[in-house]
This record gives structure tokens, sequence and C-alpha cells, in this order.
């Protein structure tokens, strides 16, 4: 069967995916390439909004100083800089794509976008649509999207490997297209291609509990590894304090602005504790509250804690959390009259396939872009709605940077079929599923918030051992989507394991009982992890 050849093949169609194939779609040939449904995806569950400064009070400087106060000394001044310079641009350029923003009335009789103001920003600069901001973007970009004629949509494609010259053994280096495995009719499908953009989202599902959706499995970040890229600052796994605790309630976020309008955060017994570790209780910073719901947890080996704004009047909740208060009612939980139980979840992952200012991996051809990617802007730890900024402006710097090449740049060659000669269809579903499980679940209690360096060796050997399990199981049976998410989560896992690991300090995100404060006596480096 011949393959397919675009110009470029872009495996992810969240913020950045969508937006990059629509920047470039009138001069080039483009393949959008999406796990499940084409808006399943981060982008589509994001509430608060995007970053940018649009009022006249605000200003670029100031919002670079507070992402570097953020970031704990590990941002990149630079790449910062060109981001938050962008933030007006890519919000025009979604409102000519139609994103209905929020407004509010001006003085003059008019309109203007409404801001609102979240953690670490010292201004109201967040652009937003209600409390659904990321429905709002994806499902504009998907219209456009879907409308183009030079953008092929792939639903239900899982891209199982990156194709490079080098696995070849040709001379030259450069990525040459990738194999996706088509999930509906279970085929491995090769696509070539000039440019391969991997806008594939984060790695927040190695964690038991997540507010991710499932896509998240950092397939990206695992086909970069193993096609020779470098990854870093991988232990930089932001956590959002609060995340309902319920078996049938998959990643549903209780707000902070439940804890804001006087929600007290209780242990199983009904006492409260956040006192005790920072005098500003519940409305003390995230990673602080998680860290003290962690601690707790551990100590009393309590399944989860309880977030109660019962106190409030019914008609205050109601009003103030709709959303949240509809959503708990789905499992009984009356937060009018119950406390909600909550766990901290894996929200956010930092570090990603290191990239240059045009999202340019270490391999020629190959861009990362959005929550796969590293690119400097987050450090230690990411400002509230900076990362759909990230997202628009890494696909607008990667498109300016394709088509100045695409003209010049070669066809890649015929490439070799997918070969299933070797392999039989699975008789052990089940091994799949336990180690899926296993895998979260130790990096929940042993990679998670609190760290120490037994913890994280003890975490090294299992994956180790998984891994072996898992390349015997690879070579000899035919892949499914879970099966290829599992091999990625275990690379994923072993990423994060050895980051930490190598990060004697506590930093921003990372923080370990056996090197408690950030060491000042050398100056802030990143973890970079290279295959070779
Ligand atoms: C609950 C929640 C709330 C958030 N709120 C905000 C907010 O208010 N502001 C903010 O800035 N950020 C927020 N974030 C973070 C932000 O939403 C994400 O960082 C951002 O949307 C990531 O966009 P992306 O395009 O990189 O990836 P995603 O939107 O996650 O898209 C990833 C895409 O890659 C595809 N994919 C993955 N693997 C494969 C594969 N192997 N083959 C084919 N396709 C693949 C998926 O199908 C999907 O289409 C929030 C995140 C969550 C989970």
């Amino acid at each position: 069967m011949a393959s397919s050849v675009y110009d470029v093949l872009v495996i992810g169609s969240g913020a950045s995916g969508l937006s990059l194939a629509l920047r470039l779609a009138d001069q080039a040939r483009i393949a959008v390439i999406s796990k499940t449904a084409l808006t399943e995806c981060n982008t589509l569950y994001a509430q608060g909004g995007i970053s940018a400064v649009l009022d006249a009070k605000d200003s670029i400087e100031s919002h670079i100083q507070d992402t570097l106060a953020a970031g704990a000394g590990l941002c990149d001044s630079e790449i910062v800089r060109l981001v938050v310079s962008q933030g007006k641009e890519c919000i025009d350029w979604l409102l000519e794509r139609g994103v209905p923003f929020t407004e509010t009335a001006s003085e003059n009789g008019g309109s203007h976008l409404h801001l609102t103001r979240e953690g670490g920003h010292t201004h109201r600069r967040v652009v937003h649509a209600a409390d659904a901001t990321g429905r709002a973007v994806e499902t504009s970009l998907e219209q456009h999207a879907r409308a183009h004629p030079s953008i092929e949509i792939f639903e239900h494609h899982n891209a199982i490997d990156l194709i490079t010259a080098q696995k070849l053994g040709l001379r030259e280096q450069r990525v040459l297209g990738a194999y996706i495995l088509d999930v509906q009719a279970q085929q491995v499908k090769t696509f070539r291609a000039r440019y391969v953009v991997l806008a594939s989202g984060g790695a927040s599902k190695v964690y038991l509990y997540t507010s991710n959706p499932d896509i998240a499995t950092g397939d990206g970040i695992a086909m970069a590894w193993r096609a020779g890229a470098r990854i870093a600052n991988m232990e930089f796994i932001q956590f959002h304090p609060t995340c309902l605790y319920h078996p049938h309630a998959r990643s549903f976020l209780i707000s902070e602005a439940v804890r804001g309008e006087g929600g007290r955060l209780l242990l199983p017994d009904g006492s409260s504790f956040m006192q005790r570790f920072d005098s500003r209780g519940e409305l003390a910073p995230r990673d602080i509250v998680a860290r003290a719901i962690d601690h707790e947890m551990k100590r009393l080996g309590a399944d989860c804690v309880y977030l109660d704004i019962s106190h409030k009047p019914a008609e205050f909740i109601k009003s103030h959390f709709p959303t949240i208060y509809a959503r708990c009612l789905e499992f009984n939980i009356d937060i009018t009259r119950q406390p909600i139980p909550v766990v901290p979840a894996a929200h956010y992952t930092c570090g990603g396939i290191l990239t240059d200012r045009d999202a340019r991996t270490d391999i020629p051809g190959l861009y990362a872009i959005g929550e796969v990617a590293c690119t400097g802007l987050h450090g230690a730890n990411r400002m509230a709605s900076n990362s759909l900024l990230e997202c628009l402006v890494f696909a607008k710097q990667a498109a300016e940077d394709i088509l100045q090449g695409l003209q010049s740049r070669p066809a890649p060659p015929e490439l070799p079929e997918w070969d299933e000669s070797q392999v039989i269809d699975s008789d052990e579903e089940v091994v799949v599923s336990h180690n899926w499980d296993e895998i979260r679940r130790f990096m929940w209690d042993y990679v998670g918030i609190v760290r120490t360096d037994k913890r994280l060796q003890r975490a090294l050997r299992r994956v180790a051992l998984l891994q072996q399990e898992i390349a015997d199981y690879y070579g000899h049976f035919r892949v499914t989507s879970d099966l290829l998410e599992l091999r990625n989560l275990a690379i994923v896992a072993e990423l994060i394991i050895r980051s930490a690991l190598l990060r004697k300090e506590s930093r921003g995100l990372h923080f370990t009982l056996d090197y408690p404060v950030p060491d000042d006596s050398q100056p802030p480096h990143n973890t970079v992890l290279s295959p070779r």
C-alpha cells in the first residue's frame, strides 16, 4: 500500500495542533492526527483562560516578572519575553476566528474583553469565555480546521513512532514521517511528511489521580525520546490540590474559587488542618495546599480529604458554583449540605521535549509545540493561564519557520511498511491493564507531590521491571492503543523519576524531603536527559 505524503504531519489536535495547522494551511498540505475524537484533549477542559497584556494599567514587563517569579529561577527570560509580547496578537487571531470570549461594558458605552485575575498574576490579564475557555477555543478552531480544504483530519489514529532517516540507516539526520495505528480499522499506516510536529499534549495520566482526560499519556515525549531527542525538566509536574474523589468521577476539578469563597479543608474526622501548614490556611498557594493534603493523606492512610462549603447559604453556593454543584449532585453529593471528597491531582507537565524559540527539537524537521514541549517559559512552575498562550505562540513560531523552509525541502523517500509478520493477537490483555494500574499507583505513591530519594529509587526499580515486561509483550503481540500508551507511560515515568533523582534540591514544583530547600550555592539549572 502506497503511503500518504504531506508537507506537514501534525500529531495532536488541541489548541497547539489546530492553530498550527490553520496558520500553515493556505500554503501547505497538512495532516492532523488525533488519538480519539478531534476535540477530546486537555484544551477542551481548560477553564480559567489565556493570559495576555490587554489592560492599559498592565504591562509586558509586569507579565514577564510574574512569570519569572512563578518559575523559581528556571525560566528562560528571552523565551518569556517572546511569549508574553505576543499575547495580544494571539488573542486577536482567536477573535478573528470567532472565539466567543466574555466581554464587559466599557465606560464609553461600548464593550471590551473581560479580564480576570489568577494566582501569581499581579494584574487582571486573563481573557476567558465564562468558565469554559478551552471549549470555546477548541470548538472554534475545530470548525475552521474541518472547513479548510488543505487540512486532512484523521480521528481515532494513534501515532506509534516517528520514522527518522537515522533509524533507516540513511546518512542524513531528519524526520521522515510516522507509523500510525488506525484504531478503528486496526491497521498501521505509514505517513510520510516533509515536517512532523508533535502537538500531543502532556503526560499527567502517568499518575493515579489527574485532572487530565485519558489522552494525556505523554506519547509525544516518549516518541521523541525513542527517536533521539533530548527531554528536559520532567520532575516539574504541577498538582492541582482539589480534584473530586469518586470512583466514577474521572478528572473533575473543584475550582480554587471554592476555597476563595470560604471553603474549608477537613480531615476524615472533620477537623481542619491547613493552619498547621501555612498561616494563610486554605488560601495558601496551590503547591503548598497540595503538599499539605498529600502529607495528611499519607500520615493517616486516608483515601481523600474533604472540602466543605456547606456552611454558606444554599442559594449562594448554587449561584456561584453551578457546574460544581450539578456535577457533584450526579454522584449524590449535595455540596449545600455535605463536604466534597477531594484529592490532589496531576494537572500539568512543565517539562517535555527540549525546543528552541522556533519550536525546533534536536531532530531536523521535527517540531514540538504546546504541553509536550519544554520551551523555557514555565521554568520550575507554570503560572496559571500561561499554557494556552504558550500553545498559540509556539504554533505561530513553528509555522513561520516551517514556511520559510518548505519550498526547498525535498519530499521524503518511500518508507518501509509496518511489519506485523512476527506478531499475533494478544491472549493476555489483563497484563496491559494490570501494568497500567501499577505504574499510575506507584508514581502516585513514590513520585508524587512529596518525594524522597528512597521512594524514587523504589519507583525506578519497578519501572525497569515493567519496561522489560512491556518490551516482551510489544515484541510478541499486535499493537493496541492501550499497549502503545502503556509503553509510553513507562518511558515518561522513567524520565520523571530520573529527572527527580538528579535534582538535589527542592525548587518550584519539585519537593523532596532529602533536600527541602533550593540549592543556592550554584546557578539554577535545567535537568536535561539525552537518549544517546
Ligand atoms: C482541567 C484543566 C484546566 C486547565 N485550565 C487551563 C487554563 O485555564 N488556562 C491555561 O492556559 N491552561 C489550562 N490548562 C492547561 C491547558 O489546557 C493545556 O496545557 C493545553 O490545552 C495543552 O494543549 P496542547 O495542544 O498542547 O495539548 P492537548 O490540548 O492536550 O491536545 C493533545 C492532542 O494530541 C493528541 N494525541 C496525543 N497523543 C497522540 C498520539 N499518540 N497519536 C495521535 N494523537 C495524539 C490528542 O488526541 C489531542 O488531540 C488546563 C488543563 C486542564 C486539564
